[in-house]
């Protein structure tokens, strides 16, 4: 996989956030402030255009412009978190410029840690981490990967948010799909398309 794989992938990935983006919105309506499908399609139109701009020469370097540019274009929670995991991804992959099945595993693994970290969640606390985790474990099978994340976001639906601001409504948080977890899905079934 190379520099023009990992552009694909988020292009592709922005291309199912666009599509997919009012049901993000329906999702962050019933437990959040409706926002979720605004703020990733604006976050992912930037990190297309940006890639189309700059043309980064390495997966890493593809990686760090995308996470920043969600930091710097997404303002809900989920900018960050997103960035985090790609600028974290992109650093553990370095200046390579071919980056193998195993490294791409660690390197989403870094990088779905520091997301850990950053936000404090835990698995079942219904956030993008539920269908992240699940995602990564499964590579580098990326078919695998991208069934356990939609498996994973899924499974949000019976669980109170402990975590953002679905947490605010305790249990009226139950019987909806996590937004985060939603999108998140759509990140790793991309990656599947663009590998077949
Ligand atoms: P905001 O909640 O600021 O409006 P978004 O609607 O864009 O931001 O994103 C909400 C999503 O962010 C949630 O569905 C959840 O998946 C994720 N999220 C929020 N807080 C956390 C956290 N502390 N850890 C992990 N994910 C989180
Ligand atoms: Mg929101
Ligand atoms: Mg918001």
């Amino acid at each position: 996989m190379d520099a023009e794989f990992f552009r694909r992938w988020l292009t592709t990935a922005a291309g199912a956030v666009e599509r997919d983006a009012d049901r993000l919105t329906q999702l962050d309506s019933a437990i959040g402030d409706a926002d979720h499908g605004s703020n990733m399609r604006r976050g992912m139109a930037a990190v297309v255009a940006a890639l189309d701009k700059d043309r980064p020469a390495t997966p890493g370097a593809v990686l760090l412009l995308a996470g920043r540019t969600l930091v710097s274009t997404v303002g809900g929670a989920a900018g960050p978190l997103y960035g985090t995991l790609l600028r974290r991804a992109g650093k553990a992959l370095g200046d390579a410029e071919q980056v193998g099945g195993e490294e791409l595993r660690e390197a989403l693994t870094a990088g779905v840690d520091a997301v850990a970290q950053l936000g404090g969640a835990a698995p079942g606390d219904k956030t993008m981490l539920d269908a992240l985790r699940p995602a990564v474990e499964a590579l580098p099978d990326t078919a695998r990967a991208g069934h356990a994340a939609g498996q994973g976001a899924e499974a949000t639906v019976p669980l109170r948010a402990r975590k953002g601001r679905a947490s605010y409504l305790g249990e009226r948080s139950v019987g909806h799909m996590d937004p985060g977890a939603a999108s998140s899905a759509l990140l790793f079934q991309a990656l599947d398309e663009v590998s077949a």
